[in-house]
């Protein structure tokens, strides 16, 4: 279910882990443009300093304006952070480097984990019509990544398949639940991706059976495999599903994009 308090408002879901290099940004673009294509309204926020999505849908540091930063800390009118892309149905509110010190500003502040929250909600906000909001967080479990909880209806939590995903997963399973006791008692886990798997490598087949064995329902039935065309994509601005719409990562992330639009509203 959407909030409560706003039926009609966008599913937000963060996409988190606090390892970096997993595939949160990579799931973020492609989950966006895979929605995008089943004719949906998508924004990414990008709530990580290095402004990976932001590089990866195709905006330059010098066209970032307005950014995440000042969404979160400024005074900022939503219309003025939120960009469009060159995709139609699909909107970034980009980040830059200043992102790095919001941590420490946010400290202060009183309302701190509800920044993003209390930013999500402005009433300019159904002038977009969005139907999900996707936030790409840092690889950390910081204030950024808790005011993304905060600010969410669910997580979603893309693993890579390698030794040690698992353990990595309990730290952020305790934040989840923090965030749920403090600020958030709805949010939920919205599913846990298998990324970068290989089909043929045991180890990857060993990570998918132990995940599926602990985490049952959580984890999602489509994989992520690894694939050329999903790393080649960001370099030229794409989403892989325009940059080869055939490619088996393309058609995992549609695959992805189903699952996820059948669990909204449930
Ligand atoms: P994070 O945002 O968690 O730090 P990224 O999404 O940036 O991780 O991915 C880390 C690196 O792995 C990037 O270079 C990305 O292109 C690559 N990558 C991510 N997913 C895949 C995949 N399924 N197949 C091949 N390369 C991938
Ligand atoms: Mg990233």
């Amino acid at each position: 279910m959407s909030d409560p308090s706003r039926p009609n408002g966008p599913k937000i879901i963060a996409v988190a882990n606090q390892k970096g290099g997993v595939g949160k940004t990579t799931t973020a673009i492609n989950l966006a443009a895979a929605l995008v294509k089943e004719g949906l309204r998508v924004l990414v926020v990008d709530l990580d300093p290095q402004g990976n999505a932001s590089t990866g849908l195709g905006i330059d540091p010098e066209a970032r304006g307005y950014t995440t930063y000042d969404l979160i800390l400024g005074d900022i009118d939503l219309h003025e952070v939120i960009q469009t892309t060159e995709f139609e149905g699909l909107w970034i509110s980009p980040a830059t480097v200043d992102l790095s010190s919001a941590d420490i500003e946010m400290v202060a502040n009183e309302k701190r984990s509800f920044l993003l929250h209390d930013s999500l909600r402005q009433h300019a906000i159904d002038d977009f019509k969005f139907d999900f909001i996707l936030i790409d967080c840092p690889p950390s479990l910081s204030l950024l990544t808790v005011n993304a909880m905060v600010a969410a209806e669910s997580v979603l939590v893309p693993l890579q398949s390698e030794f040690f995903a698992l353990e990595g997963l309990s730290q952020l399973m305790l934040t989840v639940r923090e965030v749920r006791q403090t600020a958030n008692s709805n949010l939920r886990i919205e599913g846990i991706v298998l990324t970068m798997y290989d089909q043929r490598n045991n180890l990857s087949r060993q990570v998918e059976q132990d995940a599926r064995e602990n985490l049952g329902d959580l984890v999602f039935n489509t994989v992520i495999p690894r694939n050329v065309r999903i790393s080649e994509a960001p370099s030229f601005a794409l989403p892989v599903l325009d940059y080869d719409p055939h490619s088996k990562g393309a058609l995992a992330y549609q695959a992805l994009a189903k699952e996820v639009i059948a669990k909204k509203g449930r």
